[in-house]
């Protein structure tokens, strides 16, 4: 199992990446949010556990982008403020569970074994329109039941367009999804994407509206 801990306090990180090692997990331990949202949005983890209070970016912030990017894995939120506030808020982000600091690293590791069996129970999740399928969890797409190899980043447009089921997408909120993915989020790079995509897909599936966004449409 591989973990990404996130936690500025380097007494605490270190004490918590030595607990979770001997648990059993291999851990990738970051200090800032900014690294934190990159190594998220890049993905290949199973659990994480998410510091609220960091230098760069704010936890809650990592949270929220790490989501509206397609980001699944599970997180537990370590917050030092025992504010119901904060829980409702770090829930609301997409949190999978909390923990107030101080905490006992065995309350720590029992969490984390009920997110990992909560997560193996769920179904399947699917998502799909005009003949793509796609998995968000395994960040699996599929278009007419063939298997589409994509990028995180084409992965995370499609997703966008999957969602909205045929409806138009602003280039705005397309290029929401790339920020963190590239450093220059020019509307260039949103284009260089769209254009990969429709290679990949069959040009006829993605169509533009012009000076609003994309749409997706089922093959003549
Ligand atoms: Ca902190």
């Amino acid at each position: 199992m591989r973990l990404l801990l996130i936690e500025d306090d380097a007494l605490l990180g270190e004490g918590l990446q030595e607990a979770l090692r001997r648990a059993g997990y291999t851990v990738d331990w970051l200090q800032d949010g900014i690294s934190a949202l990159a190594a998220l949005r890049d993905g290949g983890f199973d659990l994480a556990v998410l510091d609220l209070g960091l230098p760069r970016l704010d936890g809650l912030r990592v949270l929220r982008e790490a989501r509206a990017a397609g980001v699944a894995v599970p997180v537990l939120v370590l917050t030092a403020r025992d504010e119901v506030r904060d829980r409702v808020e770090a829930l609301d982000a997409g949190a999978d569970d909390f923990l107030g600091k101080p905490f006992d690293p065995a309350e720590l590791l029992a969490r984390l074994r009920a997110l990992l069996r909560r997560r193996e129970h769920s179904p399947r999740m699917q998502l799909g329109f005009a003949g793509i399928e796609l998995d968000p969890v395994r960040f699996e797409a599929h278009l007419d039941g063939q298997l589409v190899e994509l990028p995180r980043r084409e992965f995370a447009l499609l997703l966008s367009l999957v969602e909205a089921a045929g409806r138009v997408v602003s280039r705005d909120l397309l290029q929401q999804r790339l920020y963190g993915w590239d450093d220059d989020v020019s509307s260039n790079m949103l284009d260089v994407h769209i254009h990969h995509l429709r290679r990949k897909l069959g040009a006829e599936r993605i169509g533009t509206v012009r000076g609003v966004g994309y749409r997706l449409q089922a093959a003549p």
